[in-house]
């Protein structure tokens, strides 16, 4: 049973009205360069609510030479960096929003998900029980105490796969408990994938956003798995479900979940239960989103039982915050590659 660990990442924060001719801000006057600071940090969320995150981190950096001292920009270039995958600079953002105003538990927990993102756990689990002890009030609460025990478990994991891992490969990281696979007399594996109807924010494209998935984990293999989708559940292997309510996986943290029941180091059966809902529940999940979750638990199903410690590949345990759509990459590939590259699934054990 694994799952995918989410970020607290979809909050823009406002900087408070600002008011034209005497220039107030929260009914304290404020200078004219303060007044067009928030003008421009309001200006950069509107670009990056469209996804135009270049030209928001632009207009926050314009924003930032008026006011330096805003820290709700720098949270917001903090959050446009992670879009665009410069994550050095969005942890160096957000931490200074967090110094800047210590009273906002949304930098602080955004900084916690910029290092969950980038590999950095200690650091995350570090900032996340920061959070809880600050703003014990919190209303995400359960949310943040999710992510908690999901990094630990995942820390706990790292340890137990040893320090060093094979130079090409995550195998070892996904094989510390028994290792397993779809054996050769079950394949082609059949996968059901049910059509949605009735589940709040799913669309039709999802559909083919989880076939995608499989048959790029099956190119990824190359020809080790072969799949056939099938039009009767009852003839499947796997089954792909939707759910809009957070409550049906086993934590709040998560995007998606793989459940699977296996005999010796043979898969039998598997099912993967997906989100129609980020995490931030007012809005709606991306399509890029929801191909992350998707390709990361078909990886599970398909024997990455455990997760890769590189942001860069797509069994990495946390949901990267860079809106683009997610490949296997060279490692992820080499790593399915050698599971199932074993001439017997007994050997897999040794
Ligand atoms: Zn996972």
């Amino acid at each position: 049973m694994k799952n995918l660990v989410l970020g607290f990442f979809a909050v823009l924060l406002f900087s408070s009205a600002a008011f034209a001719q005497s220039y107030f801000r929260d009914g304290k006057p404020i200078t004219e360069a303060q007044y067009k600071a928030s003008n421009l940090n309001t200006e950069a969320m509107n670009l990056m609510r469209a996804n135009e995150n270049e030209k928001a981190i632009a207009v926050l950096k314009e924003a930032l030479s008026f006011d330096p001292q805003l820290s709700q920009a720098h949270h917001n270039l903090g959050l446009a960096y992670s879009k665009v995958g410069h994550t050095q600079e969005a942890i160096d953002e957000l931490r200074t929003a967090v110094e800047l105003n210590p009273q906002s538990a949304m930098s602080l927990l955004t900084l916690g998900g910029a290092y969950q993102t980038s590999g950095r756990l200690q650091e995350a689990l570090e900032t996340y029980k920061e959070t809880l002890k600050r703003f014990p009030d919190f209303p995400d609460k359960a949310e943040v105490k999710g992510l908690i025990s999901k990094l630990k478990e995942e820390a706990d994991r790292q340890k137990s796969a040893g320090g060093q891992s094979e130079a090409d490969t995550y195998f070892r990281q996904v094989t510390t408990e028994v290792p397993v696979r779809w054996c050769s007399n079950s394949l082609p594996v059949r996968i059901f994938i049910t059509d949605g109807q009735g589940v709040p924010n799913f669309r039709p494209e999802f559909i083919d956003i989880a076939k995608n998935s499989f048959l790029d984990w099956v190119n990824a293999a190359q020809g080790r798995i072969s799949i056939t989708f099938v039009s009767d559940p009852r003839n499947a292997d796997i089954k792909v479900v939707w759910t809009a309510d957070p409550k049906e996986l086993p934590n709040p943290a998560e995007a998606g979940f793989a459940d699977f029941t296996y005999r010796r180091h043979c898969l039998l059966k598997g099912t993967i239960k997906l989100l129609t809902v980020p995490m931030d529940r007012t809005q709606t999940v991306s399509t890029n989103q929801l191909r992350k979750a998707c390709l990361h638990e078909v990886g599970h199903i398909l024997g990455l039982r455990g997760h890769s410690p590189d942001p860069a590949d797509v069994m990495f345990y946390s949901l990267p915050i860079e809106d683009k759509w997610l490949m296997p990459s060279k490692r992820d590939a080499e790593t399915i590659v050698r599971l199932y590259s074993e001439p017997n699934p007994e050997s897999l054990s040794k």
